[in-house]
């Protein structure tokens, strides 16, 4: 039996521990924007003293941190890059993801070790783009997620160039992100990193002599969402995937928390092992679990060509069903208490879900519950507290809490 290469795993980071994160539960590299010229600029982002750290961490454990510069730049931009281009080649970043052909010149030029990644913003959709690049010096280039399986391998199989391809996350309405909707409806412009995601807002119909009645424009009487794209989910081709010689599979969602970076990346890390090792895939399993941390209904893009019920209509979010709760911090070896610390209040009788790196989730009702001092408390209510519980499991450190809240769907 030929075992299949394993693609690296690339991870959103949108803070230090979002990346710490993603590394803890088996990334083996993670995207992270500075605080300017990345297409996210409503996430927390790196200052340079933050990626210099992230960048420490990640290369303590041979991971990889690639760095977003994918905005479509103007002159103003340009005029900027040098300087931040050659401070990232100085912090040792291991490439740099680029979408407009000028920052990919500046790039050459002045961060000339570093690897270019192109965005999938750059909207790669056959062979000869993706030669054009390979031919400008790219060493590797995101596809677009607009491209069936037949067409990811059949671009895989004419160029010599690294593929990566997008396996989860949210989707845009649009061609992979080119859209004018975020600035012309609030003068935010997603190809600056500033989209308001106005594809999700609830749409109704009004008569123009009639202002103030509202009229749904679909018989559901929770109205329409007719641009609201259901997020991708390519678990279920990550076999064929894999065959066909992608080199890399990217998770979006650098504004999601940790709890959700590391409940998809352990998803993802067990699925890749899983199938690299020649065993089955448990789809079904790892559907679960992602729908455990899901923000819409799952739809597998274009994967298998044009996909016909890619919005979901009814609705811009699914309530969530786990809350991100605390982070284990340590373990007391006197009382067997776990430390943790807080990051939304949780208290006694609540039901928590424990996600440790390479293991099955656990389930469990909180019993007890103390403060800094091993003193009796109801409920863990600071942001940030550091609070002792009782568990009969020893989770390691860095294991993340989840609170299970009752949905109905
Ligand atoms: S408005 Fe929606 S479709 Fe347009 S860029 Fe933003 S998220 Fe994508």
């Amino acid at each position: 039996m030929t075992l299949l290469a394993k693609p690296e795993l690339v991870a959103p980071a949108g803070n230090i521990e979002k990346l710490k994160a993603a590394l803890n539960f088996g990334a083996d590299a993670v995207y992270l924007g500075g605080q300017e010229f990345g297409l996210r600029a409503m996430s927390d982002n790196f200052s340079p003293g933050d990626m210099a750290e992230g960048v420490k961490v990640a290369h303590g454990q041979g991971r990889r941190v690639y760095v977003t510069v994918n905005i479509f730049a103007h002159n103003r931009d340009i005029e900027m890059l040098p300087e931040y281009l050659s401070d990232l080649q100085q912090l040792q970043v291991d490439g740099l993801i680029i979408s407009d052909p000028g920052v990919f010149l500046q790039a050459k030029e002045y961060a000339p070790s570093l690897p270019v990644t192109v965005s999938t913003q750059a909207n790669v959709t056959n062979y000869m783009s993706a030669e054009f690049y390979r031919r400008q010096g790219a060493s590797r280039i995101v596809l677009a997620r607009e491209l069936t399986l037949a067409e990811i391998a059949y671009i895989k199989e004419k160029v010599a160039v690294d593929v990566e391809v997008f396996v989860h996350g949210a989707m845009c309405l649009s061609y992979s992100g080119r859209c004018w909707l975020s600035q012309a409806m609030t003068g935010r412009d997603a190809n600056q990193g500033l989209c308001a995601h106005p594809c999700r807002y609830r749409y109704v119909l009004q008569e123009e002599k009639r202002p103030g009645e509202y009229f749904s424009v679909d018989e559901d009487d929770r109205g329409s969402y007719v641009m609201n794209s259901k997020d991708l989910c390519m678990i279920s081709f990550l076999k064929p995937l894999m065959e066909a010689g992608v080199d890399a599979f990217k998770i979006e969602g650098r504004m999601k928390s940790p709890y959700y970076v590391g409940a998809v990346v352990k998803v993802y890390r067990e699925a890749i092992d899983t199938i690299a090792a020649g065993i089955a895939p448990r789809t079904e399993k790892w559907t679960g679990e992602l729908e455990r941390v899901a923000t819409r209904p799952f739809t597998a893009g274009f994967a298998a060509g044009k996909p016909l019920d890619a919005q979901d209509v009814k609705r811009s979010t699914f309530p969530r069903q786990v809350l991100f709760c605390g982070v284990v911090m340590g373990r007391d070896n006197n009382t067997g208490r776990l430390l943790v610390q807080q990051r939304a209040p949780f208290g006694i009788g609540d039901r928590l879900e424990y996600l440790e790196p390479g293991k099955a989730i656990k389930t469990e009702v909180v019993k007890g519950l103390f403060n800094s001092e091993h003193e009796e408390i109801m409920i863990a209510r600071h942001p940030q507290e550091l609070v002792w519980l009782d568990s009969e499991y020893d989770l390691q450190e860095g294991s993340m809490l989840g609170k299970l809240v009752d949905n109905d769907r």
